[in-house]
């Protein structure tokens, strides 16, 4: 007895691959079109070679891929490491052990054996041992140093800072990361809503590098996460799976909420957060580019970094700790 629509697409109507016509694996809502799992894994990589190459302009040679052993970085690591490579790219990983119980050991062990898989080369920082905190204890102390963010912003200074200065110091000329489209959405919603169109226009695919600041590339802008996490699924690729320990304390921070908003959009409008950011890009950040004031830089002088601010934000978070 046929109960449902859905049951009778099942019965009837078995979705096919787009390509090859075979048993399909899996649905692209945005698209509304099937693959199965052969032709999702060709999609998924012409879509991020795509985004790479189109706006990553070819004067970088040594590219440095930040990977954090989630479903987004590998997944943006294996998708494109062998294509890079073969263009004669030069490409090592960069893994910031961020010393979170329960949570760094795994994602350590997941970013080593991509890393070995792929035959690249690997930098590990360890927060604790290089910098004397881990994340941790950073989380630990927060209320009673009251830095007056929440942890996740903290830990973003963190990695936002070690991937320039690992870079920078190393001779890597390009930081590739694998910011998600629903993050990139997060961030866009929040910085418009409190105004900051400094880091706004930063919200690209590419970020040309400066005299201090290695350039960046985000080949999985027009991703969702939820490509992403098929793909490891469709490759069988070993990635960490549980949440971080601290991203339940996010509660309340705009960029959480927006994220939420965007999943909750997607299902009456499938694809509406890819055409909000195809528009951004296209219209809103050019007029925005257009009145932006410029941002003065300062060397910071406790670690001769190029920041807004002198200390830099990671070296301020060193002082509370009373660690710089
Ligand atoms: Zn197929
Ligand atoms: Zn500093």
């Amino acid at each position: 007895m046929i109960t449902s629509p859905y049951h009778l697409q099942r019965c009837y109507a078995l979705p096919r691959c787009r390509v090859c016509g075979s048993k399909a694996w899996v649905k692209i809502p945005w698209g509304n079109t099937w693959f199965c799992r052969t032709h999702f894994i060709s999609y998924f990589e012409k879509k991020v070679y795509q985004t790479f190459s189109r706006y990553t302009p070819r004067i970088h040679k040594k590219l440095l891929f930040a990977v954090s052993g989630g479903k987004d970085s590998l997944a943006m690591l294996y998708s494109l490491a062998g294509k890079l490579a073969e263009e004669g790219y030069s490409l090592a990983v960069l893994f910031i052990d961020l010393g979170i119980k329960g949570y760094s050991e795994y994602a350590r062990k997941a970013v080593e054996k991509a890393a070995s898989d792929l035959g690249l080369s690997l930098i590990v920082v360890d927060l604790d041992k290089e910098h004397g905190f881990s994340i941790d204890e950073l989380a630990s102390r927060k209320s009673t140093f009251s830095f007056g963010k929440p942890i996740c912003s903290l830990c973003g200074i963190v990695k936002r800072y070690l991937y320039n200065k690992v870079a920078s110091d190393n001779g890597y000329d390009l930081v590739v990361t694998g910011h998600t489209l629903n993050d990139i959405y997060a961030f866009v919603m929040s910085n418009l809503t409190t105004g900051n169109l400094e880091d706004l226009v930063k919200l690209r695919p590419y970020v040309p590098g400066s005299a201090s600041f290695v350039a960046r590339a985000r080949p999985l802008f027009f991703n969702y996460e939820y490509e992403n996490r098929l793909y490891t699924l469709a490759r069988g690729i070993d990635v960490v799976l549980q949440p971080c320990p601290h991203s339940p304390l996010q509660t309340g921070s705009l960029t959480t909420s927006f994220k939420k908003q965007l999943l909750e959009l997607e299902k009456e409008h499938p694809g509406i957060g890819l055409m909000f950011m195809k528009n951004f890009l296209k219209k809103v950040i050019k007029s925005i580019e257009y009145s932006k004031p410029s941002q003065e830089l300062v060397r910071c002088s406790i670690c001769g970094m190029p920041s807004s601010s002198n200390p830099c934000s990671f070296c301020r978070i060193k002082l509370k700790l009373g660690k710089a």
